[in-house]
Parts: structure tokens; sequence; C-alpha cells
């Protein structure tokens, strides 16, 4: 039976973001990614979680759902969806599966940084009418060829925190950039066609300066480049993240992302961008919760129909599931509302707080949920501990690790901009 369709969602089902007006590209995004989740992706979730294999049979789902080219301008023969709606999709399908949402989001960020948040950095005439002519090459690979790019800025060093430069180098040479230098924990790794690196432009000079960041890509097929590292995490196992080498590994002119000195600029204008890993874990909370309703209610399918809800400790555990659910998404829905280039002092320590909530939220849902199930609930062909397992890692993701959150709100809220004790 079809469940009603809600007057101010225009939805038969409730979004992981929640219930609010959406407009029809919204409506018609959501419904496609929820369709797509609850019908392909839940059901080869276990594989990929087993393998610790990459989910190459969700991209091809997203690559014809139109969903690789998402955040691509429709000039450009995208989507043209904005942060918000992105925001909004990609919790549905982290709904499904963690892993797919995760690289997706990588994926999806690499035409966000080109795409709606250059738009947002100031840039001199030249910068823009470069960018404008760059990032035409690397939309029409997505556009025309389903191109897959990854974001790896990761090196194990305090530069993915914003604390440092980034120790990858890359030095100007005729006609584009010679890069060295290695990153770990690159999701999409062997899955990607185009890595699109953050690394220090080698100025021949002993300081390197965070300002000279560049963001370039490298291509899979780079002469020089390598992946290596066994895989075999605790969770997010489908996101096959490993470690990449770059060996004077050449790459044109044509594979700047960015104008030089840009990214750094961008990432100090735009610090929503950093909330985009986010709604992967807003949407395993909701899995969790969804899950615990329908197994205290003896209806998981092939599971033997034992009803729990009698219990009233098992009926307040949901009631507090239900209210930390609330409260993350209502700050989830805030924060991507709020989105834009240079935000108030508020409106970023909101962010902060958002993004706080949803990453250590989701594994506190789905610790309850587990609580509350109880044993027969955490067995492996279940979905609950791969849940379990896949939020513990949302509180990791440099550079808005849970600690490092706490870190700025505490610091940005007790000082003002280049105020210093005597
Ligand atoms: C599932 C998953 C997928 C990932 N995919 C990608 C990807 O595609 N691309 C990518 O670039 N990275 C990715 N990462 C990596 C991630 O963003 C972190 O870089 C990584 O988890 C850091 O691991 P580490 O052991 O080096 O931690 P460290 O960098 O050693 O940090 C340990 C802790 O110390 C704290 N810390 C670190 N630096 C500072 C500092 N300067 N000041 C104060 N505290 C600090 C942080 O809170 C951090 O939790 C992924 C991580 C996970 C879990």
């Amino acid at each position: 039976m079809n469940n009603p369709v809600n007057p101010t969602t225009g939805l038969d089902f409730t979004p992981a973001v929640g219930d609010m007006p959406f407009t029809p590209l919204q409506r018609e995004l959501l419904a496609k990614a929820h369709a797509l989740g609850r019908d392909k992706f839940a059901a080869r979730a276990p594989q990929w979680d087993r393998e610790a294999s990459f989910p190459f049979a969700n991209y091809d789902d997203l690559r014809d759902a139109g969903f690789l080219k998402l955040c691509v301008p429709t000039a450009h023969g995208g989507l043209g969806a904005d942060y918000t709606t992105y925001m909004m999709v990609a919790a549905e399908i982290g709904r499904f599966c963690g892993a797919t949402a995760l690289t997706w989001n990588m994926h999806i960020c690499s035409t966000m940084w080109t795409g709606v948040l250059a738009d947002g950095i100031d840039m001199t005439d030249e910068q823009r009418a470069e960018h404008l002519a760059r990032r035409e090459l690397h939309f029409s690979r997505i556009v025309n060829d389903g191109a897959i790019y990854a974001q790896p800025f990761s090196e194990g060093t305090a530069a993915a925190a914003g604390r440092a430069p980034f120790g990858t180098t890359a030095k100007k040479v005729d006609g584009g950039w010679l890069i060295n230098g290695r990153k770990i924990w690159a999701s999409l790794s062997g899955a990607a066609d185009y890595y699109g690196i953050l690394c220090t432009e080698d100025k021949g000079d002993d300081h390197p300066d965070a300002r000279d960041t560049l963001y370039i890509s490298v291509p899979a097929t780079s002469e020089g480049f390598s992946i290596s590292g066994d895989w075999d995490p605790l969770g997010m196992r489908g996101t096959v993240s490993r470690n990449l080498a770059f060996k004077d590994v050449f790459v044109s002119d044509a594979e700047q992302l960015m104008p030089r000195g840009i990214y750094f600029k961008g990432a100090q204008t735009w610090p929503a961008m950093f909330f985009t890993l986010s709604p992967t874990y807003l949407g395993l909370a909701n899995a969790a919760y969804d899950f615990t309703v329908k197994y205290l209610r003896g209806e998981v399918e092939g599971e033997p129909p034992i009803k729990r809800r009698q219990f009233p400790t098992k009926q307040i555990t949901v009631a507090q599931m239900r209210i930390q659910l609330e409260s993350m998404k209502s700050i989830f829905a805030r924060a991507i509302a709020e989105a834009k280039p240079n935000p108030s002092k508020d409106e970023k320590l909101r962010l902060y707080a958002a993004h706080y909530s949803v990453m250590e939220g989701a594994n506190d849902i789905a610790r309850l949920a587990i609580r509350t199930c109880g044993g027969q609930s955490m067995m492996k062909h279940l979905p609950l501990e791969r849940l379990y397992r896949d939020s513990r890692c949302g509180a990791l993701m440099l550079p808005w690790t849970a600690e490092l959150i706490l870190d700025r709100m505490g610091r940005e809220t007790l000082y003002e901009a280049g105020e210093k004790d005597a």
C-alpha cells in the first residue's frame, strides 16, 4: 500500500532531512534518491561492507540517474542543484548506504568547489576568466563521459586540519605542473578517474605557505601516480580509502581546478563547504531509527514477528532517539538554509554546532538502537551493527573532527578575530 502524500512536502515518505516545503527540483531529486536507495542500494550495502569493496554498481545507477552531474550548472549540461538541495539528497542516500553517500560527497564536492563555491569567491577578472574556461573541461568529463572525481586532501599531518601547508607539492614547469608527495585516506582509490588533490605550490624557497595551496586534478592514468596500502577498516568499508603517491607526476595547466591562491580564500569564505560530510551521517542516524521502530514492532522482513514494543524501557529509548534525531534534523536544516559565503559569527558557530550534533549524534543514535533492540539485533545479517560501525567514522573526519569543532567553537566564541591576551 502506498503512503499518503504529505501536503507540505509533496512526497509519500518522510525524507531524512525532515519535512519542509521543497522546491519542485528538490522534490523530484529526493523521490529519485529515495527510490534508488530503497530498491537498490540498501540490498547491496552488506556486500561492500563484507568485502570492503567499492560500490561500483551503485555508481552505475547514480550515473544513469544523472546524479554524478547533480551540482554541475545547467549551462554546462548538469542538473544545477544548489548546495542546499545537494545536502538534502545526500542525506537520503546516506540512509541506505553510508559508503556510497560519503564517496559521492567527495565527487560532488569537486563540482561544488569549482561551481557554486568558486562563484562566491572574489577573483580578479583574469582569474575568473581562467576559472570559467578550465572548469568547462572538468564539467564536460563528468557530463559527457560520466567521469568520477575523488577528493584526497589528508596527509596524516595537521594540513587537512587547516593548521599547516600541504606537504604534497606542485612545481611550475612548461605547460603544467610537476607533482610530488603522498596522500592518505583517499576515498574512491582505484575507482576515480581523476584525483582532485590539494598541494602547495613549490616556489623554490624554504617557506611553504598555506596561501599557496593549489587545487589540481591528477588523472588516474598519469605516469608516476600509484595507489598502495591495505584496506580493512572498522566502518565505511566501501569507501576504499587507500594511500596515493605522486612521483614527478606531470599534469597539464588545464588540470587546475581553481586558479592559484583561490582555494585558500575559498576555504575561509565558505565554511559550510566542510559541512558536506555530515548528511551521510544524518542518513545513517535515520536508518538506525527506522530499523529500531520496525524491529520493536516485530516488522523486520525475514525475522520472527516478535514484538518488543510493550516494554516501557524500550518505549523510552525510542522517544530519546526521536528527540535527538529531531534536534539533529532541525539544526541541520537551519545550517543548510543559512549556508553562504562569509557567514556571520553566529551563523558560523551554529554551523559548527550542527556538524558536531550530527557527527556525534549519529553514533549515539546507533548505540541506543543496539542497546534497546537487544542482542539478536546485532547479528551480521541485519544492518544495525554496520550502521553502528559506519556512524563511528563521522567524528574522525578532518578538517572538522568532533575535537576540532570543540576547539574552534570555544576559541571563536571567546576571542574576536585578531584578539589576543596580553
Ligand atoms: C570513512 C573515511 C573516509 C575518508 N575519506 C577521505 C577522503 O576521501 N579524503 C581525505 O582527504 N580524507 C579522508 N578521510 C580522512 C580524514 O578526513 C582524516 O584525515 C583522517 O581520519 C585523519 O586520521 P589521522 O589518524 O591522521 O588523524 P590525525 O590527523 O592524527 O588526527 C587525530 C585527531 O587529532 C586531532 N587533530 C589533528 N590535527 C590537529 C590540530 N592541528 N589541532 C588540534 N587537533 C588536531 C583531530 O581531532 C583528529 O581527530 C576519511 C576518513 C574516514 C574515516
